[in-house]
């Protein structure tokens, strides 16, 4: 194996190494404007900039560094082809909201291809055709089913026996006129026509809560307070629950991507497959050379394997189909899926209409990211918007809802108790540098992570969320909890919501 063709030691998204953002400071004293928007990603900031358009005094706080969070992390095809997913809302929806869902993903699209036109925003920026291919027999029934959802929908597709990537293909779906882009670059420019119009940007400050008094306040972990008419949760994850019960009704899956040279040209178009596990492919560009971008394994978060074992199997896969020349990047990110696969965006209960959250893309933020940011702020501007009922987070629909609802809270409960009853042995005099183990320290569950230089960092394992235990991410280094997605570093800081405290530290001296 050649020094070019090995796997990254840390894992880093390609996106932001070409681009450089601005810098925020923190907040430092309580404020106040129209809304106040947390969360500096895809959603967070577009609806920034669609308010700031209308003159409305907005200020957009993150936790971390904008465009750090999963939109920093994404794979950024514009598509609404999301996987096999229009015959299942038509069974379960009716046609006219699987209608009104593909409608939405189609303005998305529109809106995001006006801004790049409007701001002349270079941002690679390409129509691209989509495909579900699938090479085993199982699946061409279903891609044949969803052709017919496709053919009521009225949507542009075709379906074939052959893909122009170089793997064994029974049968795929095309959805015609798609598109991809760097997400970073365009958001970027975004940024920028925010500041010009006056959106103030804080960076290194999480919110934690909201309270009320006549209008809702956003409050900081400092105990700053940004008081407006209206809050937007673009978090990602809602870090105020308001009793909307979350945790309880969407999940998180983690997926990995890994980015390669290959000698071969990229043939254009944007992949995915229909069977398990997953393999998402896109082309992208570097100093004018071909990058494949590969994507899949998915899995929940905090369960399964060792997680350099999904980079291993990725890496097995591209070098099999395309031929790796240079491994170039390597990274994993993890987004929410609801009961019934349709985000919720809209007032986080029924009761409190000026607090709002965005949340549930399902992997596909881009289109649905960006139709909350619209969604959202046409409410808030008093604007028509036709996806109320679609999208509100207030709907609860049986079937499969239901089923789904109690398999997901098993599954918590499983892990809850699970981590609880764990047999650990004391392993910290084995571990080796760059490697972690759990043991029980004072009868407590203990994770200790023995870094580069040999200093060991002990923590409680368990998750500020709601109690259950993190378990070791060597892909990343960082605790990741099976319950409901947090993830914290090795030093045990908050990564990803929606825990807001940090993993208490453990005396082993
Ligand atoms: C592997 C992978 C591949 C994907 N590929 C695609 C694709 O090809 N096409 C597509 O459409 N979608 C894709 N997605 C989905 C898409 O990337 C996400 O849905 C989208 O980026 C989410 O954007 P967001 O703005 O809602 O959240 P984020 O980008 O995660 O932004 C949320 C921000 O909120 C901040 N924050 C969180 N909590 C707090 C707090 N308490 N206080 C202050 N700030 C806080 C975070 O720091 C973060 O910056 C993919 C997702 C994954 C995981």
């Amino acid at each position: 194996m050649s020094e070019n063709s090995r796997m990254p030691q840390f894992p880093e998204p390609f996106w932001r190494d070409y681009v450089s953002l601005p810098s925020f400071p923190k907040l430092e004293d309580s404020i106040s404007v129209d809304v106040g928007i947390v969360g500096g990603g895809i959603t967070g900031i577009t609806a920034a900039y669609l308010l700031a358009k209308e003159n409305v005094k907005v200020a957009v706080l993150d936790a971390g560094v904008i465009l750090n969070g999963t939109t920093g992390h994404t794979t950024a095809k514009i598509t609404a082809q999301h996987g096999l997913i229009y015959d299942e809302l038509m069974q379960h929806f009716g046609i006219e909201k699987t209608s009104l869902y593909y409608d939405a993903c189609k303005e998305a699209k529109q809106l995001i291809e006006h801004l790049v036109e409007k701001h002349d925003i270079d941002c690679e920026y390409k129509k691209e055709d989509a495909y579900i291919f699938t090479d085993a027999k199982a699946y061409i029934s279903q891609l044949e089913t969803e052709k017919k959802a496709y053919e009521k929908l009225k949507i542009d597709s075709e379906l074939v026996d052959d893909i122009p990537l170089d793997v064994s293909t029974k049968s795929a779906l095309i959805m015609k006129n798609q598109a991809q882009f760097h997400p970073l670059k365009y958001l970027k420019v975004l940024v920028e026509q925010c500041v010009e119009n006056g959106v103030q940007f804080y960076e290194q400050t999480t919110a934690v809560d909201v309270e009320y008094n006549k209008h809702p306040s956003i409050i900081t972990r400092d105990g700053k307070r940004v008081t407006c008419r209206y809050v937007i949760q673009a978090s990602h994850y809602p870090f105020y629950d308001g009793q909307g019960f979350y945790p309880t009704r969407m999940y998180p899956e983690r997926s990995y991507i890994i980015a390669v040279k290959s000698d071969k040209k990229f043939p254009g178009g944007m992949y995915i497959n229909a069977e398990k596990p997953t393999r998402s492919v896109r082309g992208a560009r570097i100093k004018g050379e071909d990058l494949w971008l590969i994507v899949g394994e998915n899995h929940k978060t905090g369960q399964g394997k060792s997680t350099m074992k999904h980079y291993e199997a990725l890496q097995k896969y591209a070098d099999q189909h395309f031929g790796i020349n240079e491994f170039a990047y390597r990274w994993s990110a993890q987004d929410l899926t609801t009961l019934d696969k349709v985000p919720y965006i809209g007032p986080v209960t029924k009761a409190q209409q000026s607090v709002f959250v965005a949340t549930g893309f399902r992997k596909w933020g881009m289109t649905n990211g960006t139709i909350a940011a619209k969604h959202i702020t046409d409410m808030i501007l008093d604007n028509d918007t036709p996806y109320q009922d679609l999208y509100s987070p207030a709907r609860f629909q049986a079937d499969p809802a239901i089923k789904k609802f109690t398999t997901t809270n098993a599954d918590v409960a499983k892990h809850l108790i699970k981590g609880k009853l764990e047999y650990t042995e004391n392993n910290i005099d084995k571990l080796t540098p760059d490697d972690a183990t759990v043991t029980r320290i004072n009868g407590k569950r203990t994770g200790v992570y023995k870094d580069k230089d040999n200093n060991l960092h002990a923590l409680d394992t368990t998750c500020q969320h709601l109690g259950c235990e993190v378990h070791w991410n060597s892909g990343d280094r960082t605790w990741d909890c099976p319950c409901h997605g947090s993830r914290y570093s090795y030093t045990g800081e908050v990564i990803e919501g929606p825990a807001k405290r940090p993993l208490n530290k453990v005396d082993i001296e």
